[in-house]
């Protein structure tokens, strides 16, 4: 899990450090078991010592392999999440108005799945296509209609389109 040193950082305000180190994805939540990873997770992130809290920055790359909800195929989704969180010790500080986004800690380490887990879900797009114009399968034969023509005829299905024709025969 990707997990913050704070030790140092705490001896003094306007202490930084970077970080950049890879790890595996951490678990998403059930519901999204079509997202795999491609690579580890790659972070590149800085931790700032800002007196009461600690901010905490950077980039993270996550290389997802996801499926085309038209087609079913699936195909790399790379994505670069900007992270930006803010930690307080939970022992040396109450939090105060204007601070409810603040992250509560304790110790000498902050792990920040949660905060990743949560930005790479909410840079997920609502859905995932493999293209723009992804025609996706046949209703009739399953077929893969990016790649063939099948003859079914699938204006039948369409209620709508199976009321006009009524209407002309
Ligand atoms: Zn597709
Ligand atoms: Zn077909």
């Amino acid at each position: 899990m990707p997990l913050i040193q704070v030790e140092k950082l705490k001896k003094y305000k306007g202490k930084r450090i970077s970080l950049f180190f890879t790890e595996e994805l951490p678990a998403l939540p059930a519901g999204e078991d079509g997202i795999q990873p491609l690579r580890e997770v790659e972070y590149r992130l800085s931790a700032t010592n800002a007196g009461t809290a600690i901010t905490v920055e950077g980039m993270i790359k996550v290389d997802l392999r996801v499926q085309c909800n038209r087609c079913l195929e699936s195909f790399a989704h790379p994505q670069e999440i900007v992270f930006q969180e803010i930690y307080y010790d939970r022992n040396l500080h109450k939090m105060g108005a204007g601070e409810l986004d603040w992250i509560p800690y304790t110790g000498d380490q902050i792990d920040i799945t949660p905060e990743v887990v949560q930005n790479i879900l909410l840079n997920l797009p609502m859905r995932f296509l493999c293209r723009d114009d992804c025609v996706g399968l046949c209703e009739v034969c399953g077929k893969d209609l990016n790649k063939e023509k099948c003859a079914c005829s699938r204006d039948d299905l369409d209620p709508r389109l199976a009321k006009l024709k009524d209407l002309l025969k």
